[in-house]
């Protein structure tokens, strides 16, 4: 099959489309014929190197997939060929403490498509069956390959461990990414009301459409000073937060009382300081995510085939310019979903 893979770490020039080793499918898991594949900020950890891949190099990004099932393996029933899936990306095992708990997503042995194991920038890839839930006939494929990483880390951050509720106020970093755009338009699904960052002006209508009540540049305007003004000096109740660093201290500082951080990545470094009097004197509570379950997915494109949440794609390339789809990510450029299509 073809793919677009790398052999060495580095930016996008590592990305190399050509021939590749077909998936070997076992007992339980299906072939999927990839129709769509998202770009995710993990598949930039994963090509520089911040993140290697467990297995190895080479390696084929690629988390979120759609497509059609092309052969199953032994012992897999209920799925036909030419069938439409959508491959829930998260692995777990199903029998440590954490998965007999019911939370797998903290499972010792948790694994991503497309870290763990080879992804979906390529013609093939294989997922065990218990991932895939068909996709409606009223989500297209590329729709649909924006949902599955970026909108169910938003929707368990928000329903689950922010626990928001209709009236709260909620700062959501970077509009224009595709974690943002889900958690705005998920926070305004609950009711709350939103203000977000966006790193240009020509993003904040975008930002808007989403829902989003209060845009701040943050290159030219301090979000903490923005939080407080738009609050009347109370601070916001829940920041969904996945910048890192400087952003994730000073997001802390943007909380009201018995506010909620939640963090869901790193994207630009994995460290961040703390004022321990705000967390300690506040009672603010910042807890970590991890993706969510398959139950969430299946929530989230129900509400999307019925027309209340929307999957935003950016654009769609071709599988063989991921070169230049990477590049487009790393640079920012896109609102929503970037997307490879072979
Ligand atoms: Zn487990």
């Amino acid at each position: 099959m073809k793919a677009a893979y790398f052999k060495e770490h580095g930016g996008s020039e590592k990305i190399l489309y050509g021939d590749y080793r077909d998936p070997a499918v076992a007992t339980g898991e299906v072939l999927v014929r990839v129709r769509a594949c998202a770009l995710n900020q993990v598949d930039m950890l994963l090509l520089d190197g911040r993140f290697p891949p467990p297995e190895g190099l080479p390696h084929v990004n690629g988390c979120e997939v759609t497509g059609t099932v092309e052969a199953t393996g032994a012992g897999v029933r209920g799925l036909a060929p030419g069938q439409r899936v959508i491959i829930f990306p998260g692995f777990s095992c199903g029998a440590c403490e954490y998965c007999l708990r019911g939370e797998r997503t903290v499972c010792i042995r948790y694994g991503y498509l497309g870290a763990h194991r080879d992804g979906g920038y390529a013609e093939l890839v294989k997922a065990p069956a218990a991932n895939l839930i068909s996709l409606p006939e009223a989500i297209s494929f590329e729709d649909g390959a924006a949902l599955p990483l970026a909108a169910v880390t938003a929707w368990h951050a928000l329903v689950v461990q922010a626990q928001l509720r209709p009236g709260q106020t909620v700062l959501v970093q970077a509009a224009g990414s595709g974690v943002g755009s889900a958690a705005i338009q998920i926070a305004r699904l609950i009711g709350a009301r939103v203000m977000t960052t966006v790193g240009a002006d020509d993003k904040v209508e975008f930002a808007r459409s989403l829902g989003a009540e209060h845009v701040v540049n943050y290159r030219t305007q301090d979000f903490v000073d923005a939080a407080r003004t738009w609050t009347g000096k109370r601070g916001v109740d829940v920041v969904v937060e996945h910048i890192g660093g400087e952003t994730f201290e000073r997001s802390t500082y943007a909380l009201t009382r018995l506010g909620t951080l939640v963090s869901i990545g790193s994207h630009d470094t994995h460290w961040g300081r703390l004022d321990l009097r705000h967390v300690y004197s506040k009672n603010l509570r910042i807890v970590g995510t991890n993706l969510g379950s398959i139950l969430e997915l299946q929530a989230i494109l129900d509400l999307v085939a019925v027309g209340r949440l929307r999957a935003i794609v950016d654009r769609a390339f071709p599988l063989s310019e991921a070169r230049a789809a990477v590049q487009h990510v790393l640079d920012r450029r896109n609102r929503g979903k970037v997307l490879l299509v072979p």
